[in-house]
């Protein structure tokens, strides 16, 4: 259980409670708007559901099914642009695919016309020139050394392709092959498509657990180190490059959305993954299959928006909202209430607050001692 350097006993059991209460309460509700599985057979995994957090000093919590495998699918983008940037520079990437969110689906067969691009890495066509531009003599050396990264950033030596699903995937591509021909067509991909598309589906075909995705996310949060075994998984010149780009352009065409609502860097994928990075804090790893629209998972979105809501995680979050960071000593507090509309931050009206039952004062740094 994590937070043990930092947290009580009490706190770290009530911390781990909490989540646990936040895991069930969301197992119940939450499901109205699952409108798919990925693929349709998923839907018999629906009940799986698991929420694990790295923190960039390594320390790590699971809860829920954190040990199940499934495959990264389009989190896999992430770490394909991230090698992109790496083998081709900043300036040679962007020259192929920008970093404007689309609004479009993730399989869109939509381009920035003017540029002569795709919109960004994270929706398929991008992914495809990431894909495209990632160093090796063939499939498998550009694979090998997509697998290889992958490795570090989630610390398990032994990920693998999952090659059966890559099959599955390789007989079933024809958007993506459409998607693919089209750019070719426009001199938007160089290479052959076949080939691009062996690897972009490679990656997604990679298993990884909940614990693992959360490692990697902390791998991100931490410049770029895994916090787990100290190696480095990429430049850090870099992260700044995936991370934003996670936050403008990872839950496809809910981005927006979730920048405001959640306003934590993130890439989903349709096995219903999400990966999520605050920066030099938290990496967070959150798998449930039913997924919305946009091919979203459902619950992996609510955990993380009430996650965001109750920590204060949002990035752009007033610090004296964000209790995370200073979790050490502190007790786990119920979200701040809305201020009513035209009134002012309701704690500045708090004059001293009370007490809670373990005899904690609740964290609230700007609030009168
Ligand atoms: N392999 C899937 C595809 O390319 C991944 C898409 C996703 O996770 N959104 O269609």
């Amino acid at each position: 259980m994590a937070w043990d350097e930092t947290l009580t006993e009490q706190e770290a059991r009530r911390a781990r409670e909490q989540l646990e209460q936040l895991l069930e309460r969301q197992a119940r509700m939450g499901t109205a708007d699952v409108v798919t599985y990925h693929p349709p057979e998923a839907i018999s995994q629906r009940d799986l559901f698991a929420l694990a957090g790295t923190h960039v000093d390594g320390t790590q919590w699971t809860v829920g099914d954190c040990d199940h495998r499934f495959p990264l699918q389009s989190i896999s983008k992430v770490f394909t642009y991230a090698l992109a940037l790496e083998d081709n520079g900043r300036e040679a990437t962007l020259s192929r695919v920008g970093v404007e969110p689309s609004g479009d689906p993730f399989n869109s067969l939509a381009f920035d016309e003017v540029n002569r691009r795709p919109h960004n890495p994270m929706v398929n066509a991008g992914a495809l020139v990431a894909a495209d531009i990632v160093g090796g003599a063939d499939v498998e050396e550009r694979v090998g050394r997509l697998l290889e990264r992958m490795r570090l950033y989630t610390g398990n030596p032994d990920l693998e392709v999952d090659q059966e699903l890559l099959d599955a995937q390789l007989a079933d591509a024809d958007r993506n092959l459409g998607i693919s021909y089209y750019m070719r067509s426009l001199g938007m991909l160089v290479g052959e498509v076949a080939e691009i598309l062996a690897v972009y589906l490679s990656a997604c075909s990679v298993m990884v657990t909940t614990a693992e995705l959360s490692v990697a996310a902390a791998t991100l949060a931490h410049g770029g180190i895994n916090p787990r075994t100290e190696e480095r998984a990429m430049p850090r010149t870099y992260v700044r490059d995936v991370i934003g780009v996670m936050f403008t352009c990872g839950m496809y065409d809910a981005a927006g959305q979730w920048a405001n609502d959640v306003g934590i860097p993130a890439k989903s994928g349709v096995s219903g993954g999400i990966m999520a990075s605050i920066p030099n804090q938290v990496g967070l790893g959150v798998f449930s299959p039913g997924l919305d629209v946009h091919g979203n998972s459902v619950r992996g979105v609510n955990v993380c928006r009430e996650l965001s809501d109750r920590f204060g995680l949002h990035i752009f979050a007033d610090p004296g909202e964000t209790q995370l960071g200073r979790l050490g000593g502190r007790v786990w507090p119920e979200p701040e209430p809305e201020p009513e509309p035209g009134a002012l931050d309701p704690r500045e009206e708090d004059e001293e607050r009370a007490p809670d039952d373990d005899g904690a004062v609740p964290a609230v740094v700007d609030a009168p001692a």
